[in-house]
């Protein structure tokens, strides 16, 4: 099975895609994992990663893409979670399998709403002591605003923020809504709604893939 996994911030994308690739015993590749195997196997592409990181840089598409296609040339299958991000990257994947005469099966899409993404992320709270995470909603602490663990002040992450997740959430539309586009006109998108709980929503994937039969 090859599949991709797309998703707003705070779908939980990457948990359920870890799910499935359990369920199913197929590797799950995510970006951040293909930088590091790179550069700790010391590819060629490795190399130029690890000079890249080490001055602080952004990975450019073109070496994204290169580390991509020497990866999945290994791989009969995979979820790949966090690649394609934009409309270029999924038009190289595409020529990429091609020439591998490999093929993508399905695009995941763990569709969330703005507002729901918002309610979620802004509602974390966090321990600057100890680390512990809290939701004002779903996980709540026994006091209001204070640590159960040692009692200090709970506080919000500025990634956690309001406006920040919004931001972070029109970047993911427009960069992704022409992705998935691409691949609705394959017919290969299989949407789940990612505003149920956790459980369901990967039972529902479970349901899904294992009827595909591939
Ligand atoms: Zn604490």
């Amino acid at each position: 099975m090859k599949l991709l996994f797309f998703g707003p911030p705070g779908a939980g994308k990457g948990t359920q895609a870890k799910m499935v690739a359990e369920k199913f015993n197929i590797p799950h590749i995510s970006t951040g994992d293909m930088l590091r195997n790179s550069v700790k196997n010391k590819t060629e592409i490795g190399l130029k990663v690890a000079e890249i990181l080490e001055r602080g840089d952004l990975v450019s598409d073109d070496i994204m893409n290169a580390l991509v296609k020497e990866t999945l040339a290994e791989l009969d299958s995979f979820i790949l979670d966090g690649y394609p991000r934009t409309l270029p990257q999924a038009e190289f994947l595409e020529e990429a399998l091609k020439s591998m005469n490999k093929n993508i099966d399905k695009a995941v899409l763990i569709d969330v709403s703005e507002e729901e993404v918002v309610k979620r992320i802004s509602s974390r709270r966090v321990c600057p002591e100890c680390g512990k995470v809290y939701n004002i909603i779903s996980l709540k602490p026994i006091k209001d605003n204070i640590c159960d663990v040692d009692g200090h002040e709970l506080v919000q992450r500025t990634d956690d923020k309001e406006e920040v997740v919004r931001d972070r959430y029109q970047v993911y539309l427009k960069n992704t809504e022409p992705v998935i586009e691409f691949y609705k006109k394959n017919n290969k998108v299989v949407t789940i709604d990612g505003a149920m709980d956790v459980p369901d929503v990967t039972k529902e994937l479970f349901n899904i893939l294992g009827n595909l039969s591939l």
